[in-house]
């Protein structure tokens, strides 16, 4: 599902180029559901980036789902998540003036049919204990349902690859653990590759298979600038 191989990235500090990541050889399997752990500052959503296509390697080849994203003009790349890739981040990421249905309609294919797509929605609110609340405001939702709305927004087109970057880095444990529960049941139901960055060891241990940064990122640990 994931592999790089030689993959190098390098941020511009101070007119210097300050390395960040350097992984030689790295593969996840497809249905995979993979808990990435690692200190703050330590390329996890760097490694992210470049696997959603966001970013590009300064050199290296990243593969996702046979595709080589590292040949992929930015617009390819664009495509690419689009049809490829859930994201769901720590604070959410929804449109403030658009209800929780809005925020997830926004992001489906316009060749869904108007049936297909009430099927879906209320497939998914069910799904994610949100039934009542789909005519809601982001604001008068607590943050745990924001989170299950932004779960639903990454999932409902079934992208094979869903990338969480500390989805409950703002929740409290019990949410937490709540919104990691749903979203192992999910992709495990769904047969979605998932893989998801925390520094929370007990939510980390709730996951088929855990993996450290700096197993991965082979570069040393830089002393502090
Ligand atoms: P993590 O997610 O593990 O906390 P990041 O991948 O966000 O780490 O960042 C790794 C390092 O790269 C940090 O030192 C950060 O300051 C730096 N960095 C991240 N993005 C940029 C950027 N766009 N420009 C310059 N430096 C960056
Ligand atoms: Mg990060």
């Amino acid at each position: 599902m994931i592999d790089i191989k030689g993959v190098s990235k390098s941020f511009m500090m101070h007119g210097k180029s300050l390395p960040i990541l350097r992984v030689s050889n790295w593969h996840v399997e497809q249905g995979e559901r993979l808990a990435l752990m690692g200190p703050s500052g330590s390329g996890k959503s760097t490694l992210l980036h470049l696997i959603s296509g966001v970013m590009t390697p300064d050199e290296g080849e990243i593969w996702v789902d046979g595709l080589p994203l590292h040949t992929y003009s930015e617009s390819k790349r664009d495509r690419y998540r689009a049809d490829h890739v859930g994201y769901i981040f720590q604070d959410f990421h929804l449109i403030s003036s658009l209800t929780a249905k809005q925020n997830v309609e926004l992001i489906v294919p316009q060749s869904w049919s108007k049936k297909m797509m009430k099927e879906q929605v209320d497939y998914w609110f069910e799904r994610v204990g949100l039934k009542d609340r789909q005519h809601h405001l982001p604001s008068e939702l607590s943050r745990g349902q924001q989170q299950r709305a932004a779960i639903i927004r990454a999932i409902i087109t079934k992208p094979h690859l869903i990338l969480a970057d500390e989805p409950t880095g703002s929740l409290d444990w019990e949410t937490a653990g709540d919104i990691m529960t749903l979203l192992l049941d999910i992709c495990e139901a769904e047969k979605l590759t998932l893989l998801t960055v925390t520094h929370d060891l007990h939510l980390a241990e709730m996951y088929p298979q855990r993996v450290h940064i700096q197993d991965i990122n082979v570069l040393p640990r830089r002393e502090a600038i």
